[in-house]
């Protein structure tokens, strides 16, 4: 450290002219910081204007002295010198050890102390020393600023950085949580230098986005480039420093960084008493109105100075709050000084520091700041604000904070914080001027999209010409048309590029590792502005990032093969009833039949008069032989009746019975035949869910790692729940690795595996896949939104964006885009409406059956047909004499001629050898 002590009497030249004028001491001590020169150039220019342009009869005599913290022992001395002087005050230092000493000295002996850095022991400290008064903004102040900003901010929760535990103190009061509604807060260290890189490690991962930043002037630029290193800095954080000083550094090295950087500053840089009294400064300087300065070592240090910074280059901004408030602590002090003095006439005593002797005009002077009001005016412009009033404690109690945010490399003001309303800051941006910049920022923006493959999310796009594709070309999609939407003119007016995420996943948080993976991990790295994909919106994933309104509604459902249609057997018409029933229906018909034949033997009423004009004929006639039985009962199986009827009451009843039968079974057959003929169209066994869970045949599985298994997952409803176990359990797994997995195993497993899929992926797929089919309801409702880093500033703009879009129906038209036009979409809409005009009617291949039968039944006639017709040619050739070939070749003649009409009898009486057909008599 710089030990020289500059102890200094400035124009004497002024001391000669006003050697009549009372002459007041004033010790100034000057830390030994970059802010010493410009302190000097300060105090010079105040002494300057008092001793030269105000009317008062003062001559203000500054002695300044340069201290750094170990100078305690020199400190002490000189301040026991200046005391033996008589001096009127003392000012400063900021040295925390360096100003303890002094301030029990000066309340000691009653010399006013104004000091001119923050001190929180103040408000700690007896309240009976007199006589020290803190023009920088109270701690209390401070906090309650502090507060009031991130409360206006709207942060949920944030950390505080801090450098060494007087931040603790200063901070905690006002940011102390008082109910859940709070934002969370948590306090970490940052130790030495070596140490900041560790606790920024510790920020990151916790996910923090707001922090607040306590540190040296001198730090801030270090910690925030580690933090840059770290991507702590990103356009999703956002810092509050703390530092009033902030607006004196060089940002230019933070040009391109869209972190939200909000300070703090007391001095007003654009007010005109600081361009004043810095126009002033830079005159003194360039024109060396310092008149002949007898410290040789501060001439030099003027001389450094001027050389260092050329003339008029002390900006505003240049200035510490300190300096500023050195400045107007002079101006301050002398102003109630000489109208105390006009009243008391005060004299400065020289005191001892051995002797318990007070000074005499040290408690005046504090009893009169007390009663200071706003009415009394200052010699010179204040820099930094109002100062008419001070508390017990000493800290000044009114003042205004400037809001500042870092706009490129300089601050600039957005609110003002007064300590007066201290609940509440009053912005000088307003929404819409936020808005419009914002819009400005975005047009600038290139957005780095990650997204993952899946049709029709995000295909390859097959080059034209075989030619290599690059950039956004490759690809092509749904999400691709969606993010040229969002950047038209119209909209966002920005730009973008797609990149796919490296293990292609969607983003699951494994609760063992504590990671993220897919998307949403690209996201918390900020390797990526947006996730667009069919990324579904679900809790655990609105936990770790941002996301817009739903842009597309869906629910888990089931994807299922259709029933294969099996083409229908020959004896089709069979199958209503089964093949046993068939054969005791044969075998009933045969026992009815002979039942018939003995029943009627046995009944009288069925013998009878063969010739009924004869009332006593010799012998009865029973009809009921065992082929008529048999007609009989087939004639009403088939529902045709026959003309032969029984009698008896016995017969009557079996032939009831039997008609009672036939009625019965037909209408089975009946009914049974058209449940079959519309089987097919009864769709799957399974239609929900609940169906799915409570069987074991069909397997069932779901994409790995999605929201889908999630949902499984994570649900405590029975019936999910044991779906989830069933899964989980399943052998082989019955998970895939995305959804084109899942349909392939649909489509190939015979309706033995089903896949849970989200419900507009399965839309998809049924426009392209006529054997799928949806299963059931939906399972849940969701949305697909696109993902952001937490805190995204461009999440409102493409809201309105979605919301627009979704508006003017092309959301809509994008869907009916990608899901019906394009890649062989609408494919099965077409093939519905067949399929459901063929089922309206039956085909040849359903009663194909029956004509086979029909034609298998008249060929056989006809084969009984020649069996009799070569018996009786037998007969013939008998009874004529004819060899068989004749009597074959004379009724074939016979046959062959269709339009005889009689045929002569071959054997009188004998029926069987041949049919005579007579022509009725007439
Ligand atoms: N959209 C789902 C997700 O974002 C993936 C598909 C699924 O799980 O069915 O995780």
């Amino acid at each position: 450290m710089h030990k020289e002590i500059a102890f200094l009497v400035i124009f004497s030249s002024v001391v000669q002219y006003g050697e009549q004028r009372k002459q007041i001491s004033i010790g100034i001590f000057l830390d030994d910081d970059d802010q010493y020169e410009l302190s000097t150039i300060a105090v010079s220019s105040i002494v300057r204007r008092i001793n030269l342009f105000t009317r008062t009869d003062y001559l203000l005599r500054p002695h300044i002295f340069r201290v750094s913290n170990g100078d305690l022992l020199e400190t002490g001395q000189l301040m026991c010198q200046l005391i033996e002087r008589g001096i009127a005050a003392i000012f400063g230092p900021e040295s925390p050890e360096i100003n303890e000493m002094i301030q029990s000295v000066s309340s000691g002996v009653e010399i006013p102390q104004f000091q001119t850095f923050w001190n929180p022991k103040l408000a700690s400290t007896n309240r009976s020393i007199q006589g020290i008064f803190n023009l920088h903004p109270t701690p209390k102040g401070l906090s309650q600023a502090l507060s009031t900003l991130v409360r206006e901010n709207d942060w949920n929760s944030y950390t505080v950085l801090y450098e060494n535990e007087d931040a603790v103190l200063r901070l905690q009061e006002a940011l102390k949580r008082r109910s859940p509604a709070d934002p969370a807060v948590q306090f970490r260290n940052l130790g030495s230098k070596d140490n900041h890189r560790t606790v920024l490690k510790e920020v990151k991962s916790s996910g923090v986005l707001h922090l607040i930043l306590d540190c040296e002037t001198a730090h801030i630029m270090d910690i925030l480039r580690e933090a840059r290193e770290l991507k702590l800095l990103s356009e999703f954080h956002s810092y509050i420093l703390t530092n009033l000083d902030a607006h004196t550094l060089d940002w230019s090295e933070f040009k391109d960084v869209r972190t939200n950087i909000t300070a703090f500053r007391l001095l007003d840089t654009e007010n005109k008493n600081m361009k004043h009294a810095v126009l002033v400064w830079n005159q003194m300087l360039k024109y060396d109105w310092f008149g002949p300065v007898h410290n040789i070592a501060l001439q030099k240090e003027l001389e450094l100075f001027r050389k260092k910074k050329p003339f008029s280059e002390i900006r505003p901004h240049d200035l510490h709050t300190k300096t500023a408030l050195l400045y107007d602590a002079l101006n301050l002090f002398i102003s109630v000084y000489s109208e105390l003095d006009t009243k008391e006439k005060l004299t400065l005593k020289p005191l001892s520091c051995e002797s318990y002797e007070t000074s005499s005009h040290g408690r005046k002077f504090a009893n009169r700041m007390k009663e200071r009001n706003q009415e009394l005016p200052l010699l010179l412009e204040p820099l930094t604000g109002d100062m008419w009033k001070f508390d017990q404690n000493g800290y000044r109690s009114n003042y205004k904070l400037q809001i500042i945010e870092l706009y490129a490399t300089e601050f600039r003001m957005t609110a003002t914080w007064r300590s007066k309303y201290p609940n509440s800051i009053t912005l000088a941006l307003t929404e819409k001027d936020r808005d419009t910049e914002l819009k400005e920022k975005i047009q600038q923006r290139t957005f780095r999209v990650v997204s993952r493959l899946g049709d029709p999310y995000l295909m390859q796009a097959v080059p034209p010409n075989g030619k290599s594709l690059y950039g956004n070309d490759r690809y092509e999609g749904y999400s691709m048309d969606i993010m040229k939407e969002i950047c038209k003119p119209e909209n966002l007016n920005c730009s973008y590029t797609f990149e796919l995420v490296p293990d292609g996943m969607y983003g699951n948080y494994d609760p063992k590792t504590k990671q993220w993976n897919g998307l949403i991990k690209e996201l918390l790295e900020y390797k990526a502005d947006l996730g667009v994909c069919d990324l579904t919106i679900t809790y655990e994933r609105r936990k770790a990032v941002d996301f817009t309104m739903p842009f597309m509604t869906l629910g888990i459902s089931i994807l299922y093969a259709k029933a294969v249609k099996e083409p229908p057997e020959l004896l089709s018409f069979s199958h209503p009833l089964s093949f046993e029933v068939w054969i005791y229906i044969a075998t009933s018909y045969l026992i009815i039949s002979i039942t018939m034949f003995l029943v009627a033997r046995m009944n009288p009423n069925d013998w009878e008069n063969p010739h009924p004009c004869d009332p006593y004929p010799q012998e009865l006639e029973n009809i009921w032989t065992i082929r008529n039985c048999c007609w009989l009962t087939l004639g009403s199986f088939m529902a045709q009746g026959c003309d032969l009827l029984p009698k008896g009451i016995s017969t009557r009843m079996v032939a009831a019975m039997w008609w009672f039968f036939t009625l019965i079974m037909g209408a089975c057959y009946t009914a049974n035949m058209t449940a079959f003929l519309t089987m097919s169209r009864m769709g799957p066994t399974i239609e929900s869910a609940d169906d799915l869970a409570a069987q074991t045949k069909i397997k069932y599985g779901c994409l790995e790692g999605g929201a889908t298994s999630s949902f499984f997952k994570d649900n405590n409803f029975s019936t999910y729940h044991r779906m989830w176990v069933q899964m989980e359990s399943a052998e082989p797994s019955a998970f895939e690795k995305n959804n084109k997995d899942g349909v392939k195993r649909v489509l190939t497993s015979k309706r033995k595996y089903a896949f849970l899929m989200e419900s507009s992926s399965i839309e998809y797929e049924m426009e392209r896949n006529c054997e799928l089919m949806q299963v059931g309801n939906n399972l849940d409702s969701k949305g697909y939104g696109i993902a952001m880093p937490n805190n995204s500033p461009y999440r409102k703009s493409i809201n309105e964006a979605i919301l627009k879009m979704q508006e003017m129906g092309i959301l809509h038209r994008l869907k009916d885009k990608w899901w019906k036009e394009m890649n062989g979409g609408g494919k099965c809409t077409k093939d519905k409406h067949s399929t459901d005009a063929e089922a309206a009617e039956m085909g040849l291949d359903n009663v194909g059956g029956v004509f086979v039968v029909l034609a298998a039944g008249v060929i056989l006639a006809f084969l009984i047909a020649m069996c009799e017709f070569l018996w009786n040619v037998r007969k013939v050739a008998v009874v004529k004499h004819l060899t068989p070939k004749e009597a074959l070749i004379k009724e074939l003649k016979f046959a062959m001629n269709i339009w005889a009409r009689k045929k002569e009898v071959t054997t009188s009486g004998l029926r069987d050898i041949s049919l005579e057909t007579l022509e009725p008599k007439m």
